[in-house]
């Protein structure tokens, strides 16, 4: 089962819940007459797209991209490719786009430029996690779930080896998940 490889908790299923109400409603009043399209950064934000759209009771519009950073589990490491692109045309949009944690800003410097660059109207950032000690380049979120200090965390979405994204609630993993891999 999953719980005995956690460690502590950051954040619990009904603190998340609840700020994702928050979120949801303070997100649907800048956008109820945009027809926003919501952007999910796959896998990770999964959960929590999943989450705040239904608190959102706005027109809108869903599309996923999934991006790599070449490097190793659990620092990211720059660069970054596309694996799968939107199926929307981007041009004239409001773009909000909807991800599971920012730590360096990397990859949320490079899917804003690429947006930008295809002319959509506006591009915001919602993400579940800031983890501001992380950060390399001059990125910051428009709306923020909650802050983590600079430790790797898993669920609610975040993996560590592709595991644990469907843990409801946010925490971090015990020495020993690590050691034995
Ligand atoms: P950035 O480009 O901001 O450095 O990287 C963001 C991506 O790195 C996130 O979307 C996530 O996939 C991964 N990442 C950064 N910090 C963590 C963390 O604490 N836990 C997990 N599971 N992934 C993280
Ligand atoms: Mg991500
Ligand atoms: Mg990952």
């Amino acid at each position: 089962m999953l719980e005995k490889d956690i460690e502590k908790t950051f954040y619990s299923e009904q603190q998340i819940q609840e700020r994702v109400a928050v979120l949801g409603e303070e997100i649907s009043r800048e956008y109820q007459d945009k027809f926003p399209l919501v952007v999910g950064i796959l896998k990770g934000a999964v959960p929590f797209l999943s989450d705040l759209v239904r608190a959102m009771p706005i027109h809108m519009e869903m599309d996923f991209m999934d991006v790599s950073s070449y490097g190793n589990a659990t620092v990211s490491s720059g660069e970054v490719r596309i694996l799968k692109d939107l199926s929307t045309v981007v041009e004239g949009r409001h773009i909000i786009l909807v991800e599971d944690i920012i730590d360096s800003g990397r990859t949320l410097k490079y899917l804003v430029d690429l947006l930008k660059h295809r002319k959509a109207a506006s591009v915001k950032i919602v993400t579940m996690l800031d983890k501001p000690e992380g950060r390399v380049v001059d990125m910051a979120a428009d709306y923020v779930g909650f802050e983590v200090p600079n430790e790797f965390v898993v669920g609610y979405g975040l993996d560590y080896a592709e595991d644990y994204r469907n843990l409801p609630y946010i925490g971090v993993l015990k020495p020993e998940i690590y050691e034995n891999a």
